[in-house]
């Protein structure tokens, strides 16, 4: 039954949705707004595109070459012989300063304000025409007006998250992590264990963790499963254990429920269903509507062979589903669907005669934001 901790984990997208209690049955909640990041191809780089902006602090994080830097803004054009040349090594500059910096846990440097290149009406056009500007190229002077304003946290965020999952390993490797943001250090956790470097995940993980936990767009309910989740798969049970002991008696940014919701899916995990219904019943007690506590009820009741009971848990959480999102609406109604079948046909639930869908958690389609 492995991800039954992780898909137990409660809200997914708390600003989204800040009433519902949804499972997260995501390989890898990114916990920002997504941009799009389909840039088309036009003669020079619109900035005022977030999508844009986001993709041109990557660039600028990764490439050294200002030069480059400021070709590609002017759509990969030759900036030698262009007339805004010296826009675009202007904006180009400004962009390495914004960006962010690996080497400083992808915050960016203090900023500092250079000035834009001026070019009055009648000064001499810069694309060496010999005209007046104004008879020259002002007219296309418009392409490179834009306002580089300091990018917005989302955009910040989407930078420093695509950042992190374009980067080598040797070079996140680099990242100092108590410098990184608390988003920072749950994406790089998350990219960790994409390559299966379940020690590096479980470092970045646990310090963002042991962190403040006040970024409004982390749920940390999510990755407290996830770090107890990842302790189990790297043979640390004893470890996860204590873990989520302690969240319980010391939790901060989730509540005591969804603490003992984990707790109860730890142990149903583990095979242990004593300490698997006293949390269960800790969950339902503190929040009796949510479907996920009466399937992992359900869950424990079938573990023990009693098929009745645990029909009965899951027509429970079955009648509940209609409080999640759709999408997690029909997660869960398919989660509940393989396990009813089971259970009034008095199936185990290691009868692996089909997948089972609760280990679905890591190809299950990522929700959409
Ligand atoms: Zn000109």
């Amino acid at each position: 039954m492995a991800g039954i901790v992780t898909i137990s984990c409660g809200q997914l997208w708390r600003n989204a949705n800040p009433s519902s209690n949804i499972i997260c049955f995501v390989t890898m909640p990114s916990s920002l707004e997504r941009i799009p990041t389909t840039v088309s191809a036009q003669q020079a780089k619109d900035l005022n595109n977030p999508a844009v902006y986001v993709e041109a602090l990557v660039r600028a994080a990764m490439e050294p070459d200002l030069e480059k830097l400021a070709a590609w803004l002017a759509g990969d054009q030759p900036l030698a012989d262009h007339p805004f040349a010296m826009w675009y090594r202007h904006f180009a500059e400004k962009l390495r300063d914004m960006a962010p910096r690996i080497e400083n846990g992808f915050q960016s440097k203090p900023p500092r304000s250079i000035p834009a290149p001026q070019i009055g009406r009648n000064d001499l056009c810069p694309c060496g025409s010999g005209k007046k500007f104004k008879q020259c190229h002002i007219d296309q002077a418009e392409q490179v007006a834009w306002k580089l304003g300091p990018p917005t946290p989302a955009i910040r965020a989407s930078a420093v998250a695509t950042l992190i999952h374009n980067m080598p390993p040797q070079e996140l490797e680099k990242v100092p992590l108590n410098k990184a943001s608390e988003l920072a250090l749950t994406e790089m956790a998350a990219v960790w264990h994409q390559h299966e470097r379940l020690d590096n995940a479980l470092v970045a993980l646990k310090t963002a963790l042991d962190g403040p936990r006040d970024d409004p767009h982390l749920l940390f309910d999510y990755w407290i499963a996830r770090y107890a989740e990842w302790l189990v798969e790297a043979d640390r049970a004893k470890e996860a254990e204590e873990f989520l002991l302690d969240e319980y008696d010391d939790r901060h940014a989730i509540e005591p429920w969804q603490a003992a919701q984990k707790l109860a899916a730890f142990y149903i995990d583990q095979g242990d269903p004593d300490n698997g219904e006293t949390w269960v019943d800790t969950a339902i007690e503190g929040a009796p509507d949510n479907p996920f506590n009466h399937y992992l009820k359900g869950l424990l009741h079938h573990t023990l062979d009693q098929y009745e009971q645990a029909t009965a848990s899951y027509e429970k959480a079955q009648s509940l589903s209609h409080h999640f999102r759709e999408q997690e609406q029909q997660y869960m109604e398919q989660l509940l669907a393989d396990a009813l079948d089971r259970a009034r046909n008095q199936r185990s639930l290691d009868d692996d005669e089909e997948e089972p869908a609760a280990e679905a958690d890591e190809t299950a389609p990522p929700v959409s934001n």
